[in-house]
């Protein structure tokens, strides 16, 4: 299997390396150049066999220059009970009438990115080692990723990583999580600033290409392949839970940002997995939405980005979605790029013409959920079923109720436990006492290793020199 950028321009390249990169040099994302097709044989076997089986049998189909043994001791090491708190991984459970959650965050920092960065992290240490490369992950986080990532590189040879979260912005349990942490090569940093400050320095430090490559910086975000391929894994998982033959639809609703989980079920309704409808959730951030209903793409500014209680959800533009684009275009790259110029420049396009084969070949359909949508689901779904669901599911929740054909079974993607967001519980039922996993009880109590420094590059390139010495 080899990969090739949506834009065309980059010659075709291997598994481990599209691993480890971000954009494309051509400024593309990278994808498959074919999407392995599954009959309805192998769907039978695959119906029966364990996380980490289904893993391999999926993730070697795309990391083909991988050996197989590697790969099997890769994932292995990574979907245990002991990381994820059961057996299925990332079980489904029934919340009421045709509709399941698909819980996909017990894992270590509760969210649903822990899935894929899990594998990540001892994918990255296997390849690297291979290579005899070391690589200094760079980030910024308002919360979610930057913890996912913490917990997946921590104690991880030939990696550091230097998470950059805006000073004081993070709510008490991100910041026990992500500042407790004591390996030696994780290094948190909270900028004297806001998110997109801590984005401004990242991008900064990347931009100076010398300082990059003495440091060899990489980052862990959304965009990454090894992400969205470790995510199609549960959309098979999960129809083969709720599901009894190959037979019988299923459609999934993704509380979505980024647009990288959701673009994961794309992926698996390409292969042939009998997806009915990919239903995409957004917040009060709705420029997927308006894509979905219109046919418009309009990325906004970071200054028209609402801040809101679903804050993994609150994008400007959503970095995956060039790579349903390129699918949609039927691989025109060269249309594509002029369209992504368009966005760079900050504007949109309009891809209304095509409306009708999103929803029709594609499965895609949209809603959006507003805070007070959230309270009320919360209030609702805990009323009639007792559980507890998080603001970014609820938004899921939401929609799915609200665009659930009649007979339609959905699951919906569980993104976070709601021990997370605290406050937004608590103001959608009153005090009630979170449930929390095991590990992180005492949390807040931990001490906590942080640096404080000024907005500015500068000081974040200090401490990264203090503690690399250059590769
Ligand atoms: C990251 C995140 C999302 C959004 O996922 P995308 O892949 O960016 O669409 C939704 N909910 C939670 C809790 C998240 O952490």
């Amino acid at each position: 299997m080899k990969y090739i950028s949506t834009r065309g321009n980059t010659a075709p390249m291997q598994f481990s390396d599209v691993l480890l990169m971000g954009l494309a040099p051509d400024g593309g994302l990278m994808l498959p150049e074919y999407y392995p097709q599954i009959d309805n044989e192998t769907l039978n076997k695959w119906r029966k066999l364990d996380y980490a089986d289904l893993a391999f049998e999926i993730m070697s189909l795309f990391a083909t220059d991988i050996p197989a043994d590697d790969l099997r001791l890769i994932i292995n090491k990574t979907y245990t009970k002991q990381a994820f708190g059961s057996d299925e991984i990332t079980p489904v459970s029934p919340l009421c009438d045709n509709l399941s959650l698909l819980e996909l965050s017990n894992g270590p920092t509760l969210a649903f990115k822990d899935v894929a960065m899990q594998f990540l992290g001892n994918a990255f240490e296997y390849v690297l080692d291979k290579k005899n490369e070391r690589l200094t992950i760079i980030g910024a986080t308002s919360g979610d990723t930057g913890s996912a990532a913490e917990y997946a590189l921590r104690g991880k040879k030939n990696i550091s990583v230097f998470m950059m979260s805006p000073h004081g912005k993070m709510s008490e349990f991100q910041r026990a999580q992500m500042y407790s942490l004591d390996d030696a090569n994780i290094h948190n940093i909270a900028v004297e600033g806001m998110f997109d400050d801590c984005q401004d320095i990242v991008k900064s430090l990347q931009e100076d290409a010398e300082f990059k490559k003495k440091y060899s910086l990489g980052t862990v975000n959304s965009i990454n392949w090894g992400r969205i391929l470790a995510q199609i894994v549960y959309y098979f998982k999960g129809y083969f839970a709720a599901t009894t033959n190959n037979e019988q639809k299923l459609s999934f609703c993704v509380p979505s940002g980024n647009f990288g989980n959701v673009c994961a079920g794309l992926f698996a309704k390409q292969m042939g997995l009998p997806i009915d409808r990919l239903i995409v959730a957004t917040n009060e951030n709705d420029v997927l939405h308006e894509f979905f209903s219109t046919g418009k793409y309009t990325p906004r500014q970071s200054s028209e980005t609402y801040v809101t209680s679903s804050p993994s959800m609150d994008i400007s533009k959503a970095s995956n979605f060039e790579r349903f684009v390129y699918l949609l275009l039927d691989k025109d790259s060269a249309y594509l790029a002029q369209l992504f110029n368009d966005v760079k420049l900050g504007k949109g396009f309009d891809l209304s013409d095509k409306l009708s084969e999103v929803s029709q070949k594609f499965g895609f359909v949209s809603g959006k959920s507003t805070h007070q949508d959230r309270l009320d689901t919360i209030k609702k779904i805990y009323t009639k079923t007792q559980r507890l669901i998080d603001p970014h599911t609820a938004d899921g929740v939401k929609v799915a109720l609200q665009l659930q054909r009649e007979d339609e079974h959905i699951l919906v993607a569980e993104t976070a436990l709601p021990a997370k967001f605290e406050d937004t519980i608590v103001e959608a039922l009153g005090k009630i006492d979170l449930p929390r996993p095991e590990h992180t009880i005492g949390l807040e109590d931990k001490p906590q290793y942080v640096t404080v420094v000024p907005n500015d590059a500068e000081a974040v390139a200090q401490i990264i020199k203090q503690h690399i010495t250059a590769y």
